[in-house]
């Protein structure tokens, strides 16, 4: 009885094993809570970045997301300049 226990256990952690594994490979930002980490585009330096790591920027009611805080002042620079 106890072995089958084990045996069972061994089974579950094979399993989580293997379907980690296959996660990483089939989706490397999916979090295990079903998360996408969306990517976001820095208008001034077009680099993307995650969501969450962006700095948020709300600019005349529209949303802007920068890498840093150079990319953001130097938007909202420019963009006063028009
Ligand atoms: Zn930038």
């Amino acid at each position: 009885m106890v072995r089958l226990l084990v045996i069972v256990l061994l089974a579950f952690f094979l399993y989580r094993v293997v379907r980690r594994a296959l996660g990483s490979i089939s989706a490397p930002r999916r979090e295990p809570d079903g998360v996408i980490d969306e990517m976001v585009q820095d208008p001034q330096c077009k680099t993307y970045i995650p969501k969450r790591d962006a700095r948020r920027k709300v600019i005349d009611g529209a949303e802007h997301y920068f890498c840093s805080r150079e990319c953001e002042e130097k938007f909202i620079a420019e963009s006063k300049e028009d």
